[in-house]
């Protein structure tokens, strides 16, 4: 089996009608801040079921508005998952905050609510958990310890676009939920995130933040010296995103659906492919009556087997394997600043050890995946030596 060129973990679908979509920006009087940006709001939250939706220029922003916009700051404590990307645990460090992980639950690679109790002090304002993978994780669980301890919920759904818990949108269940458009997940704005929530006073904090502090409505100005008159009445940022961007997410989000299906396809072909295989282990399916969003496909070695010995060899094959993610906790900068180290989070650790990510995306054809499980099987089976590749 040959393949023409590399095959990435995980990557954009761009077609025809994108690109018709983002030269009418450009032919357009607004580049940005015009109507393109609203209207890529109100069909986000429309899809998510929600009533408001900020946009920002990267889900990093979205994720750093929503944690200013919780009120939280210096001597609060923000609890997450260490195994995401780093700007989960950031978000909050921006903020002032201090980041405590909490461990991984191995049946569904998210946070494990069982470990979160014992996490929280006086100091804890929110828990973030993270949809791993697209994986929606058990909402009702972390709800029912965030009422008792009075903590807001701050969904990290970057890689849970398109899922769904029991037919509802992922981004209904938290006081805010926050989406990514990089060009890996589900649909994309080249750059750009998304915050979505019910709370109209947090709208309004996330929309000051994202432009300057600014305030242009006359009815919540201290003074008002004519029609030119705005007022700064925060530390904002320009963390907007662009006409140009959010004409492409319109063009995307149309395709949605069909992405998150083929999404879903992949994942069921690999689980079949890799089901008898006792080295391998597939990720969780999502409880009865949930969608997963599978941005990733999470493989699993069984332990013993050398993960970056099978790295290398689909690395070599031009099979674009990742790793997500090197636990947060063991990054440099959180073990000098914050006092973890490795031990912290044995689950977690663990994952790392044994975790491969294999290439998932609209566009990726039947013969590519077959290829891919061809040599993932060869990898773990010892069949290196009479493989040519
Ligand atoms: C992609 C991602 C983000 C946001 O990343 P941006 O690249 O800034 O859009 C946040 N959290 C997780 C878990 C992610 O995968």
């Amino acid at each position: 089996m040959e393949i023409d060129s590399f095959i990435p973990y995980g990557r954009q679908n761009i077609e025809q009608d994108d690109i018709d979509a983002v030269i009418e920006v450009l032919r357009s009087a607004w580049i940005t801040q015009g109507p393109w940006g609203e209207e890529f709001e109100k069909q986000v939250a429309t899809y998510c079921g929600v009533s408001y939706a900020v946009a920002f220029n990267s889900g990093t922003s979205a994720l750093h508005a929503a944690i200013y916009a919780a009120g939280i700051g210096p001597g609060d404590e923000v609890i997450t998952s260490p195994v995401t990307f780093l700007a989960t645990a950031n978000a909050a460090v921006y903020t002032g905050a201090r980041p405590v992980f909490v461990d991984m639950d191995i049946n569904s690679y998210c946070i494990d609510p069982q470990l979160l109790e014992a996490a929280i002090t006086p100091r804890s304002r929110a828990i973030v958990p993270v949809d791993y993978a697209g994986y929606p994780v058990d909402i009702s669980v972390i709800k029912e310890i965030a009422r008792r301890h009075n903590l807001l919920i701050i969904e990290d759904a970057a890689h849970a676009l398109g899922a769904r818990r029991q037919g509802r949108a992922v981004g209904q269940d938290a006081d805010m939920s926050i989406l990514s458009f990089h060009p890996v997940k589900h649909i994309t704005t080249g750059e750009g995130g998304i915050v979505l929530t019910d709370n109209p006073e947090l709208q309004e904090r996330l929309r000051q933040f994202r432009s300057h502090g600014i305030v242009r409505d006359a009815s919540r100005m201290m003074e008002n010296h004519g029609p030119w008159y705005y007022e700064m009445q925060s530390l904002g940022y320009n963390f907007r995103l662009s006409d140009i961007q959010s004409a492409l997410g319109i063009s995307q989000l149309k395709k949605l659906e069909t992405f998150v299906e083929e999404r879903q396809r992949i994942a069921c072909y690999y689980d079949q492919a890799f089901a008898g295989i006792k080295q391998l282990h597939t990720p969780p399916r999502p409880a009865a009556g949930d969608r997963h969003a599978y941005h990733l496909y999470p493989l699993l070695l069984s332990p013993g087997i050398d993960r970056q010995e099978v790295f290398s060899y689909l690395r070599e094959r031009k099979i674009g394997v990742q790793v997500h993610y090197i636990p947060v906790h063991l990054q440099p900068y959180y073990r000098k600043n914050y006092g973890y180290g490795p031990g912290d989070f044995p689950v977690a650790e663990d994952f790392y050890r044994r975790e491969i990510s294999l290439p998932i995306f609209p566009g990726l054809k039947r013969e590519e995946q077959d290829y891919v499980i061809h040599h993932v099987c060869s990898s773990v089976v010892g069949h290196r030596k009479t493989e040519g590749g």
